[in-house]
Order: structure tokens, then C-alpha cells, then sequence
């Protein structure tokens, strides 16, 4: 994907088609948006964005937005004080807009924004006019494209993520040894928050289909699923529109995967489905077959077998904190540790609740979405290819097995680099710059005195 260095001008001449730039004059006209945010999510889960006034629209279609390699890293300091990614004098990338994801905000119908793609710039030389390896969104969209022609399947998928709000008046009730979970009372004290995340999750083409109050503070607020990308890319939208919303009402809200010791952390489970697509009929769900009975297809078979063999391996972009790994050990939580697959069970890895989904527990809510599904999906597939039988719920298979699975990041880091399989899928700038930040972040954590330390042994 990454070698072809036409990308940026083939990408340039569809936006600098007549009837594209008119199109998107139309819509900025038409919602009267005066500013438009042209944006990329990083790898860490953030978003980086450059504001610019509307009218310029047909300048931003050609040249799009520069920024520092490293504003996809976030910007990062090594221990070491560098900036991890490329160093101060590294070349830019240039982010072309991608018009068709124009969207106004609905909280501020003046502002618009837009998704761009990161390329090297085409002066370079060498190697300019490629796509940059640490655009995961690109990447994963490129990936799905390619995994669909090589197999005629779609992954559609829908996430659960859930997040912790904190602020006046959203005090959680709840009485000593019974939690708070999906009690009205407490779903009631979150009605100003939940009207206005579904609300604009409306506005911004989500179709809202449920919410609950699950911890105190926790919320989780569903949408249905779709083809992956844009699933993915709804889970950067829902970031967005949750810390709006938490401004409007003077709270915070946060994604971190494990606030408080003795509560339930902030899960994002993946429900992952295969469709065969076909230009003369309706998709179909190949891992649904009418039987009613609660069970898992062949083809479902082979998918959570590479799925599970492939865990211990995707931990680190599953679980990609230091925080991301106290969620499994604190007991009675809900949150899986293990690789292993059920029918109608919360302590495992894979559950199958529904015919024709598979639930993939182990992520967390502070996830890079585009990541977690360019793994999820090399792993489905090697599983269909290697046809790995996954054995019996409570009986993993030989085949399926790929070793402990991680618990602390340290370990993660280990077990990524261990999976051959995993290294090899993704291109070799992104797996060694992403092994690098966590590495940092994983000696900056054991480099930390912790006020538990202080506890347990100021007294000698
Ligand atoms: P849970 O029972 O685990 O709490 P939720 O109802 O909260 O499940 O969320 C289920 C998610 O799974 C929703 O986003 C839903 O759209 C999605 N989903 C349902 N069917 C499929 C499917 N076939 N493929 C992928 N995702 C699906
Ligand atoms: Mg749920
Ligand atoms: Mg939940
Ligand atoms: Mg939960
Ligand atoms: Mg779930």
C-alpha cells in the first residue's frame, strides 16, 4: 500500500474534479459554514486538526494542511527528550481533505469539518507522494479494501464504548454493597448528558440505539453497526461530541480505561460480523446461518480461532495503556484476561451473545479504533485462511492457543513482538514507532513513584 507514490496526486486530481469542488461548495453554501476543521486522528486517539475559513475550500482540495510528522504521534517526548517519530528537523506530512466526509457540527452549525489522508509531500523525492505509515485510518481503510478483494467479505462491526463522567450534579446513588448499574435514578441524574450526546450523535449520521448507566458515572450509549471503517470512524466523531457536550454542561468525561479501583472500568467491546458483498443483491452475514439455537458458524469458527491465537500478540493495541491492564486485575469486574470463547458468558474473550456477531471483549475505551480493527481483521483473517478450529467453549484448541496473554503493558510489548505473524502485518515504520512510544510510556510508568509504594512501605 505504502509503495505507491502516485497516492497524493491521484488523490489530488479526484478532489480537483469539476463536479467535487462544486459539490462541496454547494454544501458549504447551503449549511452556511464559515470555518472548517481539516482534521486526522492520531495514533494515540486524539485528533489533530487546522481551523480554516470556508471560502478557501478549492485551495484546501489542492494543497490541504502540512503539519509536523510528529502531530501524529501527539507530539511525543522520549525519556530520552526526543520527539519520538522524527526528530525536530523531520519533513512534514501533507493532509488532503477527503470532501465527501464533510460534516457541520451540529453544536456550531459555522463550523464544518473534514478528514484528510497523510501523505509524504511529492517533493521529497524518493519515496514522496506515499501514504505515511502512521496515518492508521488511511492504513485500515486500505487494508479493508484489500481484505475485501482478496476474500469478497466485509468486517462490519459495532463498538461499546463505555466512559466515566464526573461533574456537579451527576453524583452517582447507590447503596452499600450493590452497584449503581441501570438504576433510572441514576440514568435520570444523566439526562441532560445522554439527550445531548445522542442528539448530536444523530445529527452527525449515527443511528443511537440505546444507552445505560452501568458504574458510578459510567455511561455507555450505543450505535448500530457498519461497514468497519466508518464504525472506526464514528468512534473518533463519539470522542468529539462527548467532550463537547461535557464543556456545554461544565463536567469531564473520559475514556480512560480504568478510573477507580473497585469499579468497573471503561470497556469498548467489538462486535465483529463477515458480510458477502455483491453488486446484485442484498449483503449477506456469513457467520448466520437460521439455526436458532445459540452457537458459533464454521465460518465464525475459523475467525475466533485466529482471533484467539492472535491475542496475546493485538494486546498492545487492545489494551494500549498502562492504565488499559489494571481493568483485568481487579476481580468481579467483568473485564475478560484470558483468550478463550463462550456462548453466554462475560468472562471471556470472545463471547457469542446474539447468532451471527462475535463479541470481542478485550479492548478498552482509550483504543485507537482504526488500529484495533487493522489487527482484529489480519487476525480474522489468517484464522479463515488457516482454517484454525478453536476448539470447544472452555477446551481451546491446540491451534488457537498463542500463549499468555498479557497483563501489564511491559508484557504486551513482549508478546506484540513475539507474534511474527502481527509484526509483519502492518508496515514497518508503524510497528517500530509504535513499539517505540509504548516502550517510552512503559519506562516513564516503572520510573514513577506511586503514592501505593509510599503506603506500603514508608513504615519499614
Ligand atoms: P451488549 O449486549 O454486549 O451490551 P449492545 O447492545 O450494547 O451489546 O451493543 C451491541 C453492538 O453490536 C451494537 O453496536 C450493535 O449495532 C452491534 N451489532 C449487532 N449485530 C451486529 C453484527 N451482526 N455485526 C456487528 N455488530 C453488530
Ligand atoms: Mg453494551
Ligand atoms: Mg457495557
Ligand atoms: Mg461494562
Ligand atoms: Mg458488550
Amino acid at each position: 500500500i505504502l509503495a505507491d507514490d502516485t497516492a497524493f496526486s491521484r488523490h489530488q486530481a479526484a478532489n480537483l474534479r469539476p463536479e467535487t469542488v462544486q459539490a462541496l461548495g454547494d454544501r458549504i453554501r447551503e449549511s452556511g459554514v464559515k470555518y472548517i476543521y481539516y482534521m486526522l486522528p492520531t495514533l494515540g486517539s486524539r485528533t489533530v486538526a487546522k481551523v480554516v475559513p470556508a471560502e478557501l475550500y478549492e485551495r484546501m482540495l489542492k494543497k490541504g494542511i502540512a503539519f509536523h510528522r510528529t502531530a501524529l504521534t501527539d507530539l511525543q517526548t522520549s525519556r530520552e527528550g526526543e520527539l519520538i517519530g522524527g526528530g525536530v528537523d523531520a519533513h512534514e506530512f501533507w493532509g488532503l481533505p477527503e470532501p465527501e466526509t464533510f460534516q457541520v457540527l451540529p453544536w456550531d452549525t459555522e463550523v464544518g469539518r473534514i478528514f484528510c489522508t497523510a501523505y509524504d509531500p511529492p517533493h521529497l523525492g524518493e519515496g514522496g507522494g506515499r501514504l505515511v505509515a502512521l496515518d492508521t485510518r488511511a492504513l485500515f481503510k486500505a487494508a479493508h479494501r484489500g481484505f475485501t478483494e482478496r476474500t469478497g467479505l466485509e468486517l462490519r462491526s459495532g463498538l461499546e464504548p463505555e466512559m466515566t463522567w464526573i461533574g456537579p450534579g451527576i453524583e452517582p446513588i447507590s447503596k452499600q454493597d450493590q452497584s449503581p448499574a441501570y438504576q433510572v435514578e441514576n440514568l435520570e441524574k444523566m439526562r441532560p448528558v445522554y439527550k445531548k450526546v445522542i442528539s448530536y450523535g444523530q445529527a452527525l449520521d449515527f443511528t443511537m440505539i440505546q444507552g445505560d448507566y452501568e458504574d458510578d458515572g459510567q455511561i455507555e450509549l450505543n450505535w448500530d453497526y457498519d461497514r468497519a471503517d466508518l464504525t472506526a470512524e464514528r468512534m473518533t466523531t463519539y470522542r468529539q461530541i462527548c467532550k463537547q457536550v461535557a464543556r456545554e454542561l461544565g463536567l469531564e468525561a473520559s475514556f480512560m480505561a480504568k478510573p477507580y479501583n473497585g469499579k468497573m472500568g471503561n470497556g469498548c467491546h467489538h462486535n465483529l460480523s463477515l458480510w458477502r458483498v455483491s453488486e446484485d443483491g442484498p449483503a449477506e452475514n456469513v457467520i448466520e446461518d437460521g439455526r436458532v439455537e445459540l452457537h458459533a458458524t464454521q465460518t465464525a469458527r475459523h475467525a475466533i480461532g485466529g482471533l484467539l491465537l492472535h491475542t496475546p500478540g493485538s494486546m498492545l493495541v487492545m489494551a494500549s495503556t498502562v492504565n488499559s491492564y489494571k481493568r483485568y486485575w481487579d476481580a468481579g469486574q467483568f473485564a475478560p484476561s484470558g483468550a478463550d470463547w463462550g456462548l453466554d458468558t462475560r468472562g471471556v474473550a470472545i463471547r457469542i451473545s446474539a447468532n451471527g456477531r462475535m463479541e470481542y471483549r478485550l479492548p478498552d475505551a482509550s483504543v485507537n479504533p482504526y488500529l484495533s480493527h487493522l489487527y482484529l481483521l489480519a487476525a480474522i483473517e489468517y484464522g479463515l485462511e488457516a482454517q484454525i478450529d478453536p476448539g470447544d467453549p472452555g477446551q481451546l484448541s491446540e491451534a488457537a492457543q498463542g500463549g499468555a496473554v498479557p497483563n501489564t503493558l511491559g508484557m504486551a510489548i513482549e508478546s506484540f513482538e513475539a507474534d511474527e505473524y502481527l509484526m509483519g502485518a502492518m508496515p514497518e515504520e508503524l510497528t517500530r514507532i509504535f513499539l517505540q512510544l509504548k516502550r517510552d510510556e512503559w519506562a516513564r510508568y516503572c520510573g514513577i513513584i506511586t503514592q501505593w509504594e509510599f503506603d506500603q512501605y514508608w513504615e519499614a
